[in-house]
């Protein structure tokens, strides 16, 4: 997708502060971070929101939740513990068209989310 930011920061089109690189998945700092690590994770391949995801995404998002563990041991919350989350839509509070996970730790999150 041309005018999409996250397709742009996959390519490197846009710079981003990149954690993770791969050919099927990028992760990267979130720009206003919501606690002390805030980390996106996207899909490489363009997909507008969990509700356009189909069966071919299935071992990308697979793939997706594992690096996202991985990178919760590289920024070492494994053991105290994060949160995984995506939004999706209006209610959702998606602000970004291309599927993304958060992955937010080094804090205690509260429940339920806001
Ligand atoms: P959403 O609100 O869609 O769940 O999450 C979108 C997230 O993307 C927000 O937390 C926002 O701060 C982050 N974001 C938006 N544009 C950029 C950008 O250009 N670079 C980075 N690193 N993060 C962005
Ligand atoms: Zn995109």
């Amino acid at each position: 997708m041309a005018e999409c930011a996250f397709c742009k920061i996959a390519s490197g089109e846009l710079p981003a502060t990149k954690v993770h690189d791969d050919d099927v998945v990028v992760a990267f700092r979130d720009i206003n971070a919501r606690a002390p690590t805030h980390i996106l994770i996207i899909p490489r391949k363009h997909v507008a929101s969990l509700n356009n995801l189909s069966r071919e995404d299935d071992a990308a998002m697979g793939h997706l939740v594992r690096v996202a563990t991985q990178i919760a041991q590289q920024e070492g919350i494994a053991d105290t513990g994060y949160r995984l989350v995506a939004n999706c839509g209006n209610d959702g509070g998606q602000s970004v068209d291309h599927v993304h996970f958060h992955l937010l730790g080094g804090r205690a999150m509260t429940w339920p989310p806001g």
